[in-house]
């Protein structure tokens, strides 16, 4: 049979029953596997064979839910995490430590910035930001002997800008280090990073994978196409690994080698793994994705479209709009569409957003975004509180945004809510 489509994938790859089997992926709700002999299990603690023992490193149900976003990306392993942010401090852990530097675009989720500027950086590892709209010229000087990846995110959380990953890619491939993509906003369904040169791709499954804000999770995904063994600077892959023996994950994993090395390792040691039960949640959430981000999406643009034209709005970012300055690379990088996410200004500033949401009556107020409920948030007076009025403008979050994150509810609700709150300011 040809390669299937992704809509199909995201109901059928994964979990294949045998004969009896359960048709629906059942949750292994078991954190230990039964072995009838030391030896075969001792093989499984020493990578040299494959399967299940300890529900820290595997799990059945998780593995199914790995092998369906695997198969959605187009990669060579996955590994499901407890969260994004476990998600993106594993996809660097895994080939830095303290003495390296990371290049990264500056246009990030400000966990992910928090993580490195903070945690990671006390930690040791040297993050230099650069703003998403560099050139190539520039881009280049920044690179350093021990610079050990470059970092970005496909479609911004919660500025929306898109990247342009062929021009971050170019550039690492260059400097024989790999580009690690957040792909959280565009799901693989509207973006396909490795399509365009990224290496590693990592999401924050708690958004529209997950889709109904449910469970939490994260995931790493390996297109198996950086051939560390070349770039003669990652040890950690290439040399033996005296914690399994002497194993040197090029030689023994080919291809997969970094995904394998991120479980073994990093899994084995932090312990930042998904529950089955959350996998399980996540894997229904999954077979409705391609659906639900059509809807996310044209129903997001006709939002954007009534903003855009309203009197009491005084500016609209949307990708999707032709005035978009990343209109262009949007059509590049996710040609049919975005995501559900918008942000505009309320004429009359902080004190009109705020009564504006607290007029809605569809769309509640949460930190969440991107799943199916209508939601909205006023970053400067909930995520961005600390900062001052100079402080905001300068990080792109102006006191008069609104991220509004569109749902999959009949769009004409959506718009009746939104001209009610309006015409009650
Ligand atoms: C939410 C988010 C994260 C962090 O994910 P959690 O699941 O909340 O830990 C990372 N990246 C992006 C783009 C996000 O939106």
């Amino acid at each position: 049979m040809k390669e299937l489509h992704i809509e199909t994938k995201c109901i059928q790859s994964g979990w294949n029953p045998k004969n009896g089997e359960p048709r629906v992926l059942p949750i292994y709700q078991s954190t230990t596997f039964a072995y009838d002999t030391a030896q075969a299990m001792g093989d499984l603690f020493d990578l040299k064979a494959a399967g299940f023992f300890y529900s820290r490193l595997a799990n059945p149900t998780v593995d199914a839910v790995e092998q369906k976003i695997n198969d959605l990306e187009g990669g060579v392993g996955a590994m499901l995490c407890s969260s994004g942010q476990s998600a993106s401090l594993n996809s660097v852990l895994n080939i830095a430590r303290a003495g390296d530097h990371v290049i990264c675009c500056s246009a990030i989720y400000g966990g992910t910035y928090n993580l490195f500027n903070k945690t990671m950086r006390e930690m040791g590892i040297e993050f230099e930001f650069v703003a998403p709209d560099i050139t190539a010229e520039e881009l280049e000087k920044c690179f350093r002997p021990n610079t050990r990846c470059v970092f970005g995110e496909a479609l911004t959380n919660p500025s929306l800008t898109v990247l342009d990953i062929e021009l971050f890619a170019t550039a690492a491939h260059k400097h024989q280090v790999p580009l690690i993509v957040d792909n959280t906003f565009p799901t693989p369904i509207h973006c396909n990073p490795f399509k365009f040169g990224a290496d590693i791709i990592v999401h924050s499954t708690s958004k529209y994978m997950d889709g109904h804000a449910c469970s939490l999770g994260g995931v790493i995904v390996d297109s198996g196409n950086f051939d560390w063994k070349a770039a003669g600077k990652y040890p950690e892959l290439t040399e033996p690994d005296e914690s399994y023996h002497g194993t040197v994950y090029t030689e023994a994993f080919g291809k997969a080698a970094y995904i394998i090395k991120c479980r073994t390792h990093l899994m084995r040691d932090l312990g930042t793994m998904l529950s089955p039960q959350n996998a399980f949640l996540l894997n229904l959430g999954l077979e409705t994705l391609a659906l639900r981000m059509e809807r996310h999406t044209a129903n997001a643009l006709t939002v954007a479209e009534y903003l855009e034209n309203h009197p009491q709005v005084s500016w609209v970012n949307f990708p999707g709009l032709p005035g978009s300055p990343y209109y262009v690379r949007a059509k590049k990088y996710m040609p049919q569409g975005t995501c559900g996410v918008v942000s505009f200004g309320v004429k009359g500033g902080r004190e009109a957003a705020c009564r504006f949401m607290e007029n809605l009556k569809i769309a509640r107020i949460v930190t969440h975004v991107a799943d199916a409920r209508t939601c909205c948030l006023h970053p400067a007076s909930t995520t961005h509180r600390q900062l001052s009025e100079a402080q905001l403008k300068a990080s792109g979050v102006p006191s008069d945004l609104i991220r509004f994150s569109v749902g999959i509810e009949h769009v004409h609700d959506i718009i009746a809510d939104m001209e009610q709150a309006f015409k009650a300011l």
